[in-house]
């Protein structure tokens, strides 16, 4: 059992160490770091000089004890004063050392395909002008792709799709028109859509052909819709989209499920019709951008729309080609090798 002394001894050291705790805490400059050193470990008045004196009160046998506790003490002590030191002598913040003139180092995020940029931009025109996007299957029924738009089995309009079949009745569809016989089954005129989409053809990879390309058709129905409409509408997208100056000719042609049709030509952007060897339009001076016509009345009986109220027009452009005359692309295949030196050209942001 300690002595009583040996106990208040203890106690008293105790309370020294609560006593440098906290005011080791409150530390923030050089001259207080001195002060409290001064307070614990002077030679003269010092706490630990004190209890070094006291040490002569106890009997022998409990004089190593206490000097034990008194050395743990001032060893607790000088730890804390250089720790304290340490941290008064480390500088406030770590020093940045950024050179500002340096290039920044630029990380390539990635864009869009060019040609989804290029529909976003056909479909937003449309959006401005009230219309609605719509999407569709790409595999399609032979009904929808081509029966219910006029045309019936071996007509000899199914043979300018090369269309690519999965079963009799199941096909890869060649057009973005089976969308308009969707939509029109479930929705009732006033309709102002825009369908944008993948179509598919039994084509070999060319310049200007390839299996798979993209399509956007628009469909408008509703009392009393006419070709002055339709002309209108398509004037101001192409304007929209090529500059106010380009010109643009409405040349009559068939399409089975139009009727009238015509198919739009705007001048050649690659010669200005200026060069009579251009190959972009074969000396013409116009290229052929899309086909439009007033929906047949046959369509709507297909799809219980009575076309003795209502009329309506519809066009198709392909997004691949247009694109490929307005960037003055010469090769269709361009736009999936997936050679990044190409796409990201058309990072334009
Ligand atoms: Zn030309």
């Amino acid at each position: 059992m300690p002595s009583p002394n040996l106990r208040t001894f203890q106690n008293t050291i105790d309370a020294y160490k609560t006593k440098l705790a906290e005011q080791s805490a409150q530390i923030q400059d050089p001259k207080a770091l001195d002060e409290l050193r001064h307070q614990f470990l002077s030679r003269k008045r010092g706490y630990v000089t004190i209890l070094l004196e006291e040490l002569k009160t106890f009997a022998p046998e409990e004089k190593p004890t206490a000097g034990q506790l008194v050395n743990a003490l001032k060893n607790e002590i000088q730890e804390r004063l250089e720790a304290l030191e340490a941290r008064l002598k480390a500088p406030a913040k770590p020093k940045r050392e950024i050179d500002l003139t340096l290039p920044g180092e630029k990380r390539y995020r990635g864009v869009p395909h060019p040609i989804r940029l290029f529909q976003r931009e056909i479909e937003d025109i449309f959006l401005s002008m009230g219309f609605s996007v719509e999407d569709g299957p790409e595999i399609e029924t032979d009904y929808y792709n081509f029966e219910a738009l006029n045309f019936p089995p071996h007509h000899p309009a199914r043979d300018d799709w090369d269309t690519l079949y999965i079963t009799d009745k199941l096909l890869l569809r060649t057009h973005t028109s089976p969308v308009q016989i969707r939509v029109m089954e479930k929705q009732k005129p006033p309709i102002r859509i825009v369908l944008p989409g993948k179509v598919f053809r039994r084509d070999v990879p060319d310049p200007t052909h390839l299996p798979m390309f993209f399509q956007l058709e628009g469909l408008v129905v509703d009392e009393g819709i006419t070709f002055a409409h339709l002309k209108g509408t398509l004037e101001f997208f192409l304007k929209r989209l090529f500059g106010d100056k380009i010109k643009i000719r409405f040349r009559p042609s068939f399409f089975p499920f139009t009727e009238p049709s015509a198919e739009v030509d705007i001048e050649c952007l690659a010669c200005g019709a200026k060069d009579p060897e251009c190959r972009i339009c074969g000396g013409t001076g116009w290229k052929e951008i899309l086909g439009s016509g007033m929906v047949d009345p046959q369509v709507f009986k297909n799809v219980n729309i009575d076309p003795e109220k209502y009329s309506g027009w519809a066009f198709g452009l392909g997004i691949d080609r247009t694109a490929m005359f307005a960037y003055g692309i010469s090769d269709m295949r361009y736009f999936f090798e997936n050679d990044l030196r190409f796409i990201r050209q058309f990072d334009l942001k």
